[in-house]
Protein backbone atom coordinates (compact mmCIF):
# COMPACT_ATOMS: atom_id res chain seq x y z
CA UNK A 1 0.00 0.00 0.00
CA UNK A 2 2.64 2.59 -1.09
CA UNK A 3 3.44 3.50 2.93
CA UNK A 4 0.03 4.86 3.36
CA UNK A 5 -1.20 5.92 6.76
CA UNK A 6 -4.00 8.14 7.50
CA UNK A 7 -3.41 10.97 9.27
CA UNK A 8 0.20 11.80 9.39
CA UNK A 9 0.08 15.17 9.93
CA UNK A 10 -2.62 15.86 11.78
CA UNK A 11 -5.96 16.21 9.93
CA UNK A 12 -3.98 16.59 6.90
CA UNK A 13 -4.60 13.36 5.18
CA UNK A 14 -2.57 11.06 3.09
CA UNK A 15 -4.30 9.90 0.40
CA UNK A 16 -3.19 7.84 -2.41
CA UNK A 17 -4.24 7.23 -6.05
CA UNK A 18 -7.11 4.64 -6.28
CA UNK A 19 -5.13 2.54 -8.11
CA UNK A 20 -3.21 2.03 -4.52
CA UNK A 21 -6.50 1.09 -3.04
CA UNK A 22 -8.63 -1.57 -2.71
CA UNK A 23 -8.29 -5.59 -3.59
CA UNK A 24 -8.98 -7.65 -6.45
CA UNK A 25 -12.71 -8.56 -6.11
CA UNK A 26 -14.17 -6.18 -4.30
CA UNK A 27 -16.91 -3.92 -5.39
CA UNK A 28 -19.19 -0.39 -5.11
CA UNK A 29 -22.22 -2.35 -5.55
CA UNK A 30 -24.22 -5.35 -5.43
CA UNK A 31 -26.82 -6.57 -8.37
CA UNK A 32 -28.66 -9.65 -8.26
CA UNK A 33 -27.57 -12.87 -9.80
CA UNK A 34 -28.06 -12.96 -13.72
CA UNK A 35 -31.43 -14.61 -14.68
CA UNK A 36 -30.52 -14.22 -18.05
CA UNK A 37 -27.92 -15.93 -20.96
CA UNK A 38 -24.87 -13.82 -20.77
CA UNK A 39 -24.27 -11.49 -23.93
CA UNK A 40 -20.80 -11.28 -25.32
CA UNK A 41 -20.27 -7.11 -26.31
CA UNK A 42 -18.32 -7.30 -28.75
CA UNK A 43 -16.53 -10.66 -30.60
CA UNK A 44 -13.56 -9.05 -31.14
CA UNK A 45 -12.44 -7.45 -27.46
CA UNK A 46 -10.28 -9.92 -25.58
CA UNK A 47 -11.73 -9.52 -22.95
CA UNK A 48 -8.77 -7.69 -21.46
CA UNK A 49 -10.55 -4.44 -20.30
CA UNK A 50 -8.80 -0.90 -18.53
CA UNK A 51 -7.30 -2.54 -15.29
CA UNK A 52 -9.50 -0.20 -13.17
CA UNK A 53 -8.59 -0.69 -9.47
CA UNK A 54 -11.51 -2.97 -7.10
CA UNK A 55 -13.14 -0.83 -4.84
CA UNK A 56 -15.85 -0.34 -2.21
CA UNK A 57 -18.22 2.12 -2.37
CA UNK A 58 -16.62 3.64 0.89
CA UNK A 59 -13.40 3.85 -0.39
CA UNK A 60 -14.56 5.83 -3.50
CA UNK A 61 -16.43 8.23 -1.38
CA UNK A 62 -14.05 8.67 1.33
CA UNK A 63 -11.42 9.28 -1.50
CA UNK A 64 -13.40 11.84 -3.03
CA UNK A 65 -14.52 13.57 0.11
CA UNK A 66 -11.23 13.71 1.50
CA UNK A 67 -9.86 15.28 -2.14
CA UNK A 68 -12.59 18.28 -1.75
CA UNK A 69 -11.48 18.81 1.94
CA UNK A 70 -8.22 20.15 -0.06
CA UNK A 71 -9.46 22.36 -2.18
CA UNK A 72 -10.13 26.21 -0.90
CA UNK A 73 -13.31 27.80 -1.46
CA UNK A 74 -15.20 31.17 -0.53
CA UNK A 75 -17.22 28.54 1.78
CA UNK A 76 -14.30 27.64 3.57
CA UNK A 77 -13.09 31.04 4.08
CA UNK A 78 -12.08 34.30 3.65
CA UNK A 79 -10.88 34.91 -0.54
CA UNK A 80 -9.21 37.99 -1.22
CA UNK A 81 -8.51 37.61 -4.22
CA UNK A 82 -8.43 41.11 -6.20
CA UNK A 83 -9.44 41.17 -9.40
CA UNK A 84 -11.58 38.32 -9.13
CA UNK A 85 -14.24 39.21 -7.06
CA UNK A 86 -14.41 35.40 -5.42
CA UNK A 87 -17.52 37.10 -3.12
CA UNK A 88 -20.20 34.70 -0.69
CA UNK A 89 -22.96 33.50 -3.03
CA UNK A 90 -26.24 33.03 -1.26
CA UNK A 91 -27.06 29.43 -0.94
CA UNK A 92 -30.85 30.48 -1.61
CA UNK A 93 -29.72 31.14 -5.64
CA UNK A 94 -27.95 27.87 -5.86
CA UNK A 95 -31.60 26.54 -4.85
CA UNK A 96 -33.37 28.28 -7.55
CA UNK A 97 -30.79 27.11 -10.33
CA UNK A 98 -31.67 23.74 -9.23
CA UNK A 99 -35.79 24.10 -9.93
CA UNK A 100 -36.07 21.22 -11.50
CA UNK A 101 -38.52 23.25 -14.44
CA UNK A 102 -35.45 25.29 -14.52
CA UNK A 103 -32.44 23.01 -14.46
CA UNK A 104 -34.10 20.05 -16.74
CA UNK A 105 -35.23 22.89 -19.41
CA UNK A 106 -33.15 21.56 -22.81
CA UNK A 107 -32.26 24.52 -24.97
CA UNK A 108 -34.29 22.96 -28.20
CA UNK A 109 -37.61 22.99 -26.65
CA UNK A 110 -40.26 25.39 -28.51
CA UNK A 111 -40.85 28.26 -27.36
CA UNK A 112 -44.27 27.61 -26.16
CA UNK A 113 -42.92 25.12 -23.74
CA UNK A 114 -40.04 27.51 -22.87
CA UNK A 115 -41.88 30.68 -21.90
CA UNK A 116 -40.92 31.11 -18.04
CA UNK A 117 -37.29 30.72 -19.35
CA UNK A 118 -37.82 32.89 -21.71
CA UNK A 119 -38.97 35.60 -19.38
CA UNK A 120 -36.27 35.51 -16.88
CA UNK A 121 -34.18 35.98 -19.57
CA UNK A 122 -35.75 38.92 -21.08
CA UNK A 123 -36.38 40.61 -17.44
CA UNK A 124 -32.81 39.56 -16.30
CA UNK A 125 -31.30 41.64 -19.89
CA UNK A 126 -33.54 44.37 -18.58
CA UNK A 127 -32.32 44.24 -14.80
CA UNK A 128 -29.00 44.86 -16.47
CA UNK A 129 -29.73 47.31 -19.02
CA UNK A 130 -31.12 49.37 -15.77
CA UNK A 131 -28.56 48.77 -13.75
CA UNK A 132 -26.08 50.65 -16.16
CA UNK A 133 -28.01 52.86 -17.96
CA UNK A 134 -28.16 50.81 -20.86
CA UNK A 135 -30.78 50.82 -23.84
CA UNK A 136 -30.55 46.98 -24.07
CA UNK A 137 -28.40 44.06 -23.03
CA UNK A 138 -27.69 40.17 -24.29
CA UNK A 139 -26.78 37.28 -22.15
CA UNK A 140 -25.04 35.19 -24.63
CA UNK A 141 -21.36 35.91 -24.07
CA UNK A 142 -20.20 32.80 -21.87
CA UNK A 143 -17.42 34.70 -19.75
CA UNK A 144 -16.33 38.15 -19.50
CA UNK A 145 -13.59 38.02 -22.14
CA UNK A 146 -15.83 36.32 -24.55
CA UNK A 147 -17.97 39.71 -24.11
CA UNK A 148 -15.33 41.65 -24.57
CA UNK A 149 -15.10 40.05 -27.57
CA UNK A 150 -18.85 40.33 -28.56
CA UNK A 151 -18.39 44.21 -27.51
CA UNK A 152 -15.88 44.97 -29.92
CA UNK A 153 -17.08 42.73 -32.72
CA UNK A 154 -19.99 45.15 -32.40
CA UNK A 155 -17.82 48.57 -32.36
CA UNK A 156 -16.06 46.74 -35.72
CA UNK A 157 -19.58 46.46 -37.22
CA UNK A 158 -20.55 49.47 -36.37
CA UNK A 159 -17.38 51.80 -38.09
CA UNK A 160 -18.22 49.01 -41.22
CA UNK A 161 -21.53 50.17 -41.52
CA UNK A 162 -20.26 53.65 -41.46
CA UNK A 163 -17.84 53.08 -44.67
CA UNK A 164 -14.97 53.02 -42.05
CA UNK A 165 -12.16 50.63 -41.18
CA UNK A 166 -10.78 51.12 -38.24
CA UNK A 167 -7.10 49.63 -37.31
CA UNK A 168 -6.46 50.56 -33.85
CA UNK A 169 -7.61 50.69 -30.06
CA UNK A 170 -6.42 52.49 -27.41
CA UNK A 171 -6.09 50.23 -23.98
CA UNK A 172 -4.39 51.46 -20.65
CA UNK A 173 -1.58 50.04 -19.28
CA UNK A 174 -4.27 49.20 -15.75
CA UNK A 175 -6.63 46.98 -18.09
CA UNK A 176 -7.18 43.30 -17.66
CA UNK A 177 -5.06 41.46 -19.92
CA UNK A 178 -8.25 39.87 -21.75
CA UNK A 179 -8.76 43.50 -23.13
CA UNK A 180 -5.87 43.95 -26.18
CA UNK A 181 -6.10 40.09 -26.07
CA UNK A 182 -10.21 40.55 -27.28
CA UNK A 183 -9.15 43.93 -29.14
CA UNK A 184 -6.34 42.12 -31.24
CA UNK A 185 -8.83 39.13 -31.95
CA UNK A 186 -10.94 42.01 -33.96
CA UNK A 187 -7.82 42.70 -35.37
CA UNK A 188 -7.21 45.58 -33.79
CA UNK A 189 -3.53 46.94 -32.57
CA UNK A 190 -3.74 47.83 -28.99
CA UNK A 191 -2.19 51.20 -28.17
CA UNK A 192 -0.94 51.78 -24.53
CA UNK A 193 -2.49 54.68 -22.56
CA UNK A 194 0.03 55.02 -19.74
CA UNK A 195 -1.45 55.62 -16.14
CA UNK A 196 -0.98 59.03 -14.27
CA UNK A 197 0.93 59.72 -11.33
CA UNK A 198 -2.38 59.18 -9.28
CA UNK A 199 -2.98 55.60 -10.66
CA UNK A 200 -6.02 56.75 -13.28
CA UNK A 201 -5.44 58.36 -16.68
CA UNK A 202 -4.72 61.68 -17.85
CA UNK A 203 -7.84 63.24 -20.15
CA UNK A 204 -4.41 65.02 -21.95
CA UNK A 205 -3.00 61.34 -22.81
CA UNK A 206 -5.99 59.75 -24.41
CA UNK A 207 -6.79 63.02 -26.68
CA UNK A 208 -3.30 62.62 -28.08
CA UNK A 209 -3.20 59.06 -28.73
CA UNK A 210 -7.00 59.31 -30.26
CA UNK A 211 -7.38 59.83 -33.87
CA UNK A 212 -9.42 59.00 -37.25
CA UNK A 213 -7.84 55.21 -37.67
CA UNK A 214 -8.81 54.19 -33.77
CA UNK A 215 -12.26 52.70 -33.59
CA UNK A 216 -12.13 53.73 -29.53
CA UNK A 217 -11.29 52.74 -25.90
CA UNK A 218 -11.45 50.10 -23.81
CA UNK A 219 -12.09 51.54 -20.18
CA UNK A 220 -12.34 49.15 -16.85
CA UNK A 221 -13.75 51.35 -14.54
CA UNK A 222 -12.63 51.12 -11.43
CA UNK A 223 -9.29 49.84 -12.81
CA UNK A 224 -7.60 47.03 -11.88
CA UNK A 225 -5.62 49.33 -9.34
CA UNK A 226 -8.95 49.52 -7.48
CA UNK A 227 -9.45 53.39 -8.31
CA UNK A 228 -12.12 55.45 -9.77
CA UNK A 229 -11.11 56.97 -13.52
CA UNK A 230 -12.01 60.02 -12.37
CA UNK A 231 -11.51 62.08 -15.53
CA UNK A 232 -13.94 59.06 -17.79
CA UNK A 233 -16.58 61.51 -18.99
CA UNK A 234 -14.13 63.84 -20.72
CA UNK A 235 -11.87 60.44 -21.78
CA UNK A 236 -15.21 59.15 -23.59
CA UNK A 237 -15.81 63.05 -24.98
CA UNK A 238 -12.38 62.56 -26.34
CA UNK A 239 -12.99 59.51 -27.80
CA UNK A 240 -16.92 60.50 -28.89
CA UNK A 241 -15.35 63.82 -30.19
CA UNK A 242 -12.86 61.38 -33.08
CA UNK A 243 -15.63 59.14 -33.91
CA UNK A 244 -14.63 56.40 -31.79
CA UNK A 245 -16.60 54.36 -29.18
CA UNK A 246 -15.85 53.13 -25.33
CA UNK A 247 -15.96 49.87 -24.47
CA UNK A 248 -16.59 49.61 -20.69
CA UNK A 249 -15.20 46.37 -19.15
CA UNK A 250 -17.61 45.95 -16.25
CA UNK A 251 -15.93 43.23 -14.31
CA UNK A 252 -15.45 45.24 -11.21
CA UNK A 253 -19.12 46.00 -11.27
CA UNK A 254 -19.15 45.14 -7.29
CA UNK A 255 -18.00 48.55 -6.39
CA UNK A 256 -20.46 50.80 -8.36
CA UNK A 257 -23.50 49.19 -9.10
CA UNK A 258 -26.58 51.45 -7.80
CA UNK A 259 -23.90 54.34 -7.43
CA UNK A 260 -23.04 54.80 -10.82
CA UNK A 261 -24.33 54.47 -14.20
CA UNK A 262 -21.75 53.20 -16.97
CA UNK A 263 -23.92 54.66 -19.75
CA UNK A 264 -24.48 58.19 -17.93
CA UNK A 265 -20.50 58.29 -17.82
CA UNK A 266 -20.15 58.09 -21.52
CA UNK A 267 -19.69 53.71 -22.44
CA UNK A 268 -21.53 52.89 -25.41
CA UNK A 269 -21.04 49.37 -24.60
CA UNK A 270 -19.85 46.96 -21.57
CA UNK A 271 -19.59 43.48 -20.47
CA UNK A 272 -20.48 41.78 -16.78
CA UNK A 273 -19.41 39.06 -15.02
CA UNK A 274 -22.20 37.63 -13.39
CA UNK A 275 -19.81 34.97 -12.42
CA UNK A 276 -18.25 37.90 -10.42
CA UNK A 277 -21.22 39.99 -9.23
CA UNK A 278 -24.37 38.38 -9.55
CA UNK A 279 -24.05 34.91 -7.26
CA UNK A 280 -22.19 33.00 -9.24
CA UNK A 281 -19.12 30.62 -7.69
CA UNK A 282 -16.38 31.00 -9.91
CA UNK A 283 -12.86 29.70 -9.86
CA UNK A 284 -11.74 26.20 -11.38
CA UNK A 285 -13.84 26.35 -14.83
CA UNK A 286 -17.18 26.30 -14.32
CA UNK A 287 -19.67 28.06 -16.47
CA UNK A 288 -19.20 31.75 -16.46
CA UNK A 289 -21.64 34.15 -18.32
CA UNK A 290 -20.53 37.56 -19.83
CA UNK A 291 -23.52 39.63 -20.88
CA UNK A 292 -23.27 42.58 -22.80
CA UNK A 293 -25.11 45.66 -22.53
CA UNK A 294 -25.53 48.48 -25.02
CA UNK A 295 -27.01 52.31 -25.78
CA UNK A 296 -28.98 52.69 -28.88
CA UNK A 297 -26.17 53.27 -31.34
CA UNK A 298 -25.01 49.94 -30.83
CA UNK A 299 -28.24 47.97 -30.14
CA UNK A 300 -29.02 46.86 -33.98
CA UNK A 301 -25.56 45.03 -33.86
CA UNK A 302 -26.51 42.56 -30.89
CA UNK A 303 -26.18 39.08 -31.12
CA UNK A 304 -29.01 37.00 -33.02
CA UNK A 305 -31.37 35.08 -31.19
CA UNK A 306 -32.87 38.20 -29.13
CA UNK A 307 -35.38 37.32 -26.80
CA UNK A 308 -38.80 39.54 -27.55
CA UNK A 309 -41.64 39.99 -25.85
CA UNK A 310 -45.15 40.56 -27.52
CA UNK A 311 -47.77 40.87 -25.31
CA UNK A 312 -47.62 38.17 -22.47
CA UNK A 313 -46.02 35.90 -25.25
CA UNK A 314 -41.88 35.54 -25.43
CA UNK A 315 -40.26 34.52 -28.71
CA UNK A 316 -36.69 34.34 -29.99
CA UNK A 317 -36.05 36.67 -32.68
CA UNK A 318 -33.50 36.59 -35.32
CA UNK A 319 -34.36 38.28 -38.10
CA UNK A 320 -32.05 41.34 -37.27
CA UNK A 321 -29.46 42.62 -40.67
CA UNK A 322 -27.19 44.41 -38.52
CA UNK A 323 -26.49 41.89 -35.85
CA UNK A 324 -22.87 40.29 -35.78
CA UNK A 325 -24.59 36.68 -35.42
CA UNK A 326 -24.52 34.28 -33.10
CA UNK A 327 -21.58 34.45 -30.06
CA UNK A 328 -22.88 30.70 -28.65
CA UNK A 329 -24.54 27.68 -30.05
CA UNK A 330 -27.90 28.28 -28.16
CA UNK A 331 -28.40 31.55 -25.62
CA UNK A 332 -25.61 31.12 -22.95
CA UNK A 333 -25.16 29.77 -19.79
CA UNK A 334 -28.79 29.31 -18.28
CA UNK A 335 -27.88 28.47 -14.58
CA UNK A 336 -25.64 31.27 -14.37
CA UNK A 337 -28.56 33.60 -15.25
CA UNK A 338 -31.09 32.20 -13.17
CA UNK A 339 -28.92 32.81 -10.00
CA UNK A 340 -28.12 36.27 -11.44
CA UNK A 341 -32.05 36.64 -11.80
CA UNK A 342 -32.70 35.60 -8.14
CA UNK A 343 -29.71 37.20 -7.02
CA UNK A 344 -31.04 40.84 -7.85
CA UNK A 345 -34.78 39.95 -6.69
CA UNK A 346 -33.82 38.96 -3.30
CA UNK A 347 -31.48 41.92 -3.03
CA UNK A 348 -33.20 44.39 -4.99
CA UNK A 349 -32.23 47.82 -5.76
CA UNK A 350 -31.36 49.56 -2.72
CA UNK A 351 -29.48 45.77 -1.34
CA UNK A 352 -27.46 45.89 -4.74
CA UNK A 353 -26.22 49.37 -3.49
CA UNK A 354 -25.36 48.37 0.02
CA UNK A 355 -23.55 45.26 -1.34
CA UNK A 356 -21.25 47.65 -3.52
CA UNK A 357 -20.71 50.59 -0.29
CA UNK A 358 -19.64 47.49 1.52
CA UNK A 359 -17.08 46.21 -0.64
CA UNK A 360 -15.50 49.39 -0.72
CA UNK A 361 -15.54 50.14 2.95
CA UNK A 362 -13.93 46.84 3.25
CA UNK A 363 -11.58 47.68 0.96
CA UNK A 364 -10.63 51.12 2.07
CA UNK A 365 -10.44 49.49 6.15
CA UNK A 366 -7.89 47.12 4.93
CA UNK A 367 -6.07 49.82 3.25
CA UNK A 368 -5.88 51.97 5.79
CA UNK A 369 -4.70 49.74 8.85
CA UNK A 370 -2.17 47.79 6.56
CA UNK A 371 -0.63 50.61 5.25
CA UNK A 372 1.95 51.53 7.51
CA UNK A 373 3.08 47.80 7.50
CA UNK A 374 2.94 47.65 3.66
CA UNK A 375 4.11 50.01 1.28
CA UNK A 376 0.76 51.26 -0.64
CA UNK A 377 1.27 51.60 -4.04
CA UNK A 378 -1.48 54.98 -4.19
CA UNK A 379 -2.32 56.79 -1.51
CA UNK A 380 -6.13 57.56 -2.03
CA UNK A 381 -9.62 56.31 -1.32
CA UNK A 382 -10.03 52.73 -3.75
CA UNK A 383 -12.77 51.28 -4.82
CA UNK A 384 -13.62 47.46 -4.06
CA UNK A 385 -9.91 46.45 -4.08
CA UNK A 386 -6.30 48.15 -2.59
CA UNK A 387 -2.93 47.44 -4.28
CA UNK A 388 0.16 47.31 -1.75
CA UNK A 389 3.62 46.23 -2.53
CA UNK A 390 6.52 44.41 -1.07
CA UNK A 391 8.42 47.88 -0.83
CA UNK A 392 8.94 48.16 2.71
CA UNK A 393 10.02 44.60 3.20
CA UNK A 394 12.77 44.86 0.93
CA UNK A 395 15.48 45.72 3.39
CA UNK A 396 14.72 42.32 4.85
CA UNK A 397 15.09 40.66 1.56
CA UNK A 398 11.33 39.42 1.92
CA UNK A 399 9.41 39.49 -1.14
CA UNK A 400 5.67 39.39 -1.94
CA UNK A 401 5.65 35.91 -2.69
CA UNK A 402 7.03 35.24 0.84
CA UNK A 403 4.03 37.16 2.12
CA UNK A 404 1.54 35.27 0.29
CA UNK A 405 3.29 31.68 1.28
CA UNK A 406 3.77 33.00 4.73
CA UNK A 407 -0.70 33.68 4.65
CA UNK A 408 -0.78 29.74 3.73
CA UNK A 409 0.61 29.14 7.14
CA UNK A 410 -1.91 30.46 8.77
CA UNK A 411 -5.07 29.55 7.10
CA UNK A 412 -5.42 32.17 5.31
CA UNK A 413 -5.90 32.01 0.99
CA UNK A 414 -3.51 34.60 -0.22
CA UNK A 415 -4.55 37.60 -2.37
CA UNK A 416 -3.52 37.95 -5.94
CA UNK A 417 0.67 38.89 -6.46
CA UNK A 418 2.59 40.71 -9.04
CA UNK A 419 -1.00 41.67 -10.37
CA UNK A 420 -1.62 44.40 -12.10
CA UNK A 421 1.94 44.58 -13.77
CA UNK A 422 2.06 48.45 -13.43
CA UNK A 423 2.77 48.28 -9.73
CA UNK A 424 5.98 46.26 -8.93
CA UNK A 425 5.73 43.24 -6.14
CA UNK A 426 2.03 44.16 -5.96
CA UNK A 427 -0.10 42.71 -3.22
CA UNK A 428 -3.74 43.36 -4.09
CA UNK A 429 -6.48 42.25 -1.54
CA UNK A 430 -9.93 42.38 -2.75
CA UNK A 431 -12.37 41.59 0.45
CA UNK A 432 -15.78 41.69 -1.12
CA UNK A 433 -18.99 42.97 1.02
CA UNK A 434 -19.78 39.99 2.79
CA UNK A 435 -16.53 39.16 5.25
CA UNK A 436 -17.41 40.43 9.03
CA UNK A 437 -14.92 42.63 10.30
CA UNK A 438 -13.90 40.27 13.03
CA UNK A 439 -12.62 38.56 9.93
CA UNK A 440 -11.17 41.44 8.17
CA UNK A 441 -9.44 42.14 11.56
CA UNK A 442 -7.94 38.75 11.90
CA UNK A 443 -6.50 38.71 7.88
CA UNK A 444 -4.97 42.02 8.96
CA UNK A 445 -3.54 41.20 12.24
CA UNK A 446 -2.09 38.14 10.72
CA UNK A 447 -0.85 40.50 7.93
CA UNK A 448 0.59 42.81 10.22
CA UNK A 449 2.37 39.90 12.32
CA UNK A 450 3.79 38.91 9.90
CA UNK A 451 5.14 41.85 8.13
CA UNK A 452 7.16 42.11 11.80
CA UNK A 453 7.97 38.41 11.30
CA UNK A 454 10.01 39.77 8.26
CA UNK A 455 12.31 41.97 10.16
CA UNK A 456 12.90 39.54 12.75
CA UNK A 457 13.06 36.33 11.20
CA UNK A 458 12.86 36.39 8.01
CA UNK A 459 13.37 33.03 7.40
CA UNK A 460 10.37 32.02 8.64
CA UNK A 461 8.89 33.59 5.30
CA UNK A 462 11.48 32.41 2.83
CA UNK A 463 10.54 28.48 4.17
CA UNK A 464 6.78 28.83 4.32
CA UNK A 465 4.55 27.10 3.71
CA UNK A 466 5.50 24.58 6.40
CA UNK A 467 1.58 23.27 6.97
CA UNK A 468 0.48 22.78 3.74
CA UNK A 469 0.63 19.41 1.70
CA UNK A 470 3.16 21.11 -0.90
CA UNK A 471 5.71 23.52 -0.66
CA UNK A 472 6.74 25.99 -3.26
CA UNK A 473 5.76 24.88 -7.02
CA UNK A 474 7.63 25.44 -9.74
CA UNK A 475 4.28 27.45 -11.09
CA UNK A 476 5.19 26.96 -14.57
CA UNK A 477 5.43 23.18 -14.42
CA UNK A 478 3.06 22.75 -11.86
CA UNK A 479 0.41 23.85 -14.72
CA UNK A 480 2.34 22.46 -18.05
CA UNK A 481 3.13 18.85 -16.44
CA UNK A 482 0.80 18.32 -13.48
CA UNK A 483 1.51 15.52 -10.70
CA UNK A 484 -1.57 14.24 -10.29
CA UNK A 485 -0.73 11.78 -7.82
CA UNK A 486 0.08 14.37 -4.43
C1 LIG B 1 -12.16 38.77 -14.67
C2 LIG B 1 -11.94 39.93 -15.53
C3 LIG B 1 -12.09 39.83 -16.94
C4 LIG B 1 -12.30 38.52 -17.67
O1 LIG B 1 -13.42 37.82 -17.31
P1 LIG B 1 -13.51 36.23 -17.55
O2 LIG B 1 -14.89 35.88 -17.18
O3 LIG B 1 -12.46 35.62 -16.68
O4 LIG B 1 -13.21 35.99 -19.01
C5 LIG B 1 -11.97 40.98 -17.68
N1 LIG B 1 -11.69 42.17 -17.09
C6 LIG B 1 -11.52 42.29 -15.76
C7 LIG B 1 -11.23 43.65 -15.18
C8 LIG B 1 -11.64 41.18 -14.94
O5 LIG B 1 -11.46 41.32 -13.61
Amino acid sequence: MSGYRQGDSGLILNEPLLWEKGKKGRSGFSLPTCDVDEAVFDESFSGEGPDFPDLSEVEVVRHYTRLSTWNFGVDTGLYPLGSCTMKYNPKTNERQAGLPGFAGSHPMLPEVRAQGALKLMYDLEQFLAEITGMAAATLQPAAGAHGELTGILMIHAYHLKNGEKRTKMLVPDTAHGTNPASGALCGYAPVAVPVGDDGVMRVEDVRSLMDGETAGIMITNPNTLGLFETHIKEICEAVHEKGGLVYGDGANLNAIMGHVKMAELGVDVMHFNLHKTFSTPHGGGGPGSGPVAVNKTLEPFLPVPRVAKEHENYTLVTDRPDSIGRMMTFYGHFGVMVRAYSYILTMGGEGLKTASSHAVLNANYIKERLKEAYHLAFDRTCMHECVFSDEKQHASGVTTLDVAKRLIDYGFHPPTVYFPLVVSGAIMIEPTETETKEDLDNFIETLMAISEEAKASPELLKAAPTRSKVRRLDETSAARKPCLCG
